[in-house]
């Protein structure tokens, strides 16, 4: 044997797979040898494997297993997941009597809570918005927050309403009151809070998150994440550097993290980064700030240039003239990004409907955005055309979550106006304007599972996931599997401003890939049972279905 590895380098070498490589080489690649020290590909080849130079501990056998490039989760939100899965879950609550019984159970398991929280609440499936009623009648004397599912609305209980000084008198947008005529609670407070600014804000009722709460929320996330097969996570992220610093410090961030920070969070003396592009160690990078413009079609608060279909100017169905709102007015959000932007941060917008396309589009101009900056427009639900050549000109990337298609059809069906319908969901069309695309999980609100996205992004089924009898959501934005994969590998990396490290395995690039179970590049419709064998990142596997995690 003439091993040419050492100590220094620690080679290893992946064979007999089948590794697939991305444009523009689509092919595959059957070995690859990378570095467990330095991170990177040192070589890949299809033929003539250099089984015999490395020992037995020094190369793995793949048995012509599918070998991916890790996936990036382009949106999501790690820490939120995190508590999704810490505290109490109402994802899959399809009654009252079920949400009930779920807020009693956890109650009384957790006897020493000052206040219960909760979320993942889905009025479409409960058939109304819960109120602090529907609380009360199981838990009155302790404060309750249950965050909806899309987390753009909560339901809190009446003690929760009286900590917050909120009752008839309270005229802050977003608190939902009965009607003037209600017999017993004229313009009461139902309970129900609207929209991010209100909850932000009610939020600051609650006790304090330790530094230690955030942190198990974040290792629980990427566990999760990790099994998913996903080496990138690019996080928004409210006050909780510090606890990200910490973990990279501790060499304790098992995958890279992009940390985008909320522009909420701009002030906060500590919990901010320090500079723009700030970097802890190769695993913790900070690469943008995160501002709102508009809320959710589900909500009906995404901000359209037409009404929705169910808008009622006599009871406001549909919020205020019926086009959904933007968040801040316009100057507001000119000022704040100008700023941002002459601080050197780099911008991130959620944008779901056309008019807030739109208007930030027009901020782009006026503050002359440079397009290589890469700003990213997260969700991009509905774009019209005009909207996408804009985008393409100034630049933007869209940030997608294919998810949506399926959790979200009630939501187009049910209020978009009709002239809107063919904007809404066009991931094809926005990649065929040559726009980078970028897909994600926006987690807790869809599960961070990058394989379900493509199983979406390819087959775009409207309910259920049911390939025989579901219908599909416009079949001509289907994309190939190919592309599919990409915006999971390449679309991540471009958007990180690492594509000539990440989102390909080829020598020179990170060693960051998953091995599957199936191939589900020739089987696309196994992508939902497909499995995560290992995940690994910079050469190093931090999990595997037989030995759990490594970090
Ligand atoms: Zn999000």
């Amino acid at each position: 044997m003439t091993s040419r590895n050492d100590a220094k380098v620690d080679f290893h070498l992946a064979y007999n797979a089948q590794i697939y490589s991305t444009p523009p080489q689509r092919q595959y690649n059957t070995w690859m040898v990378f570095s467990k020290v330095t991170g990177f590909i040192e070589s890949v080849g299809s033929v003539d494997a250099p089984v015999d130079e490395f020992k037995d501990d020094q190369k793995t056998d793949y048995q012509n297993k599918l070998i991916l490039p890790g996936f990036h989760d382009s949106h999501l939100h790690l820490e939120s997941y995190g508590e999704s899965l810490l505290k109490l879950n109402l994802k899959n609550c399809k009654s009252f009597d079920e949400f009930k019984k779920l807020i009693a159970d956890y109650r009384s398991k957790s006897p020493d809570l000052k206040w219960i929280e909760g979320s993942g609440w889905n009025k479409n499936y409960l058939g109304r918005f819960p109120t602090a009623e529907d609380i009360d009648e199981v838990c009155p004397d302790v404060p309750v927050i249950m965050l909806s599912s899309c987390r753009h609305a909560a339901v809190v209980n009446q003690l929760a309403l009286n900590i917050a000084g909120i009752d008839e008198n309270s005229s802050e947008p977003g608190i939902d009151k009965y009607p003037s005529g209600h017999p017993s609670k004229p313009n009461k407070p139902t309970g129900l809070l609207l929209e991010v600014p209100l909850l932000i804000r009610f939020q600051k009722n609650l006790p304090p998150t330790t530094s230690r709460s955030k942190t198990s929320a974040i290792m629980a996330a990427m566990c999760e994440l990790l099994k998913n097969g996903t080496t990138s996570a690019h996080t928004c992220e409210e006050n909780t550097w510090t606890e990200f610093c910490q973990l990279a410090d501790e060499n304790k961030l098992p995958m890279r993290i992009f940390y985008s920070a909320f522009i909420t969070s701009k002030n906060h003396p500590t919990n901010f980064p320090n500079f723009p592009n700030e970097k802890r160690g190769s695993m913790l990078h900070f690469n943008k700030v995160k501002f709102f413009v508009d809320g959710s079609l589900s909500a009906r608060t995404a901000a359209l240039s037409l009404p929705y279909t169910d808008f009622n100017p006599e009871d406001g169905a549909g919020s205020g003239d019926g086009l959904g709102v933007l968040l801040f007015s316009e100057e507001e959000q000119e000022k704040m990004m100008k700023e941002v932007v002459g601080e050197g941060h780099r911008l991130e917008v959620h944008v779901i409907g056309d008019r807030a396309a739109d208007v930030v589009l027009n901020i782009f101009d006026r503050i002359d955005l440079d397009p290589t900056s890469r700003p990213i427009f997260v969700h991009c639900e509905i774009l019209r055309k005009d909207l996408i050549e804009r985008m393409k000109v100034k630049g933007v990337i869209a940030s997608i979550q294919p998810q949506f298609v399926v959790t979200d059809t009630y939501a187009i069906d049910s209020y978009l106006p009709e002239k809107l319908f063919q904007y809404a969901y066009t991931w094809k069309s926005i990649l065929d304007h040559g726009i980078c695309v970028a897909g994600g999980s926006d987690a807790p609100i869809e599960e961070p599972r990058s394989l379900m996205g493509m199983f979406d992004a390819v087959f775009r089924t409207s309910e259920n996931r049911d390939l025989k009898n579901s219908s599909v959501f416009k079949p001509e934005e289907c994309l190939s599997i190919e592309q599919a994969v990409d915006i999971y590998t390449q679309g991540g990396a471009f958007t990180a401003m690492m594509e000539d490290k990440l989102g390909q395995l080829k020598a020179g690039f990170y060693a960051d890939f998953v091995v599957l179970d199936r191939d589900v590049i020739s089987n696309p419709d196994q992508c939902l049972d497909a499995v995560v064998l290992e995940t690994w990142v910079a050469g190093i596997r931090r999990w595997s279905i037989d030995e759990g995690f490594n970090f």
